[in-house]
């Protein structure tokens, strides 16, 4: 498990008070139709809908 994995997406399942991750590990995915140059294009497979 990463230490600090800082996230602000509150709407997830993993997310934790804080703004802290507390999944186990996650997936992280280009989203750019080649190569992701910016943060904008990475995305948060891992990500899980609240409830
Ligand atoms: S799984 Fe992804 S979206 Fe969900 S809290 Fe962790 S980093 Fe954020």
């Amino acid at each position: 498990m990463m230490e600090d994995l800082k996230c602000s997406v509150d709407t997830c399942h993993y997310w934790g008070s804080g703004n802290h991750c507390t999944a186990n590990g996650i997936e992280v995915n280009n989203m750019a139709a080649t190569q992701a140059n910016t943060s904008d294009d990475t995305l948060c497979k891992t990500f899980k809908p609240k409830g």
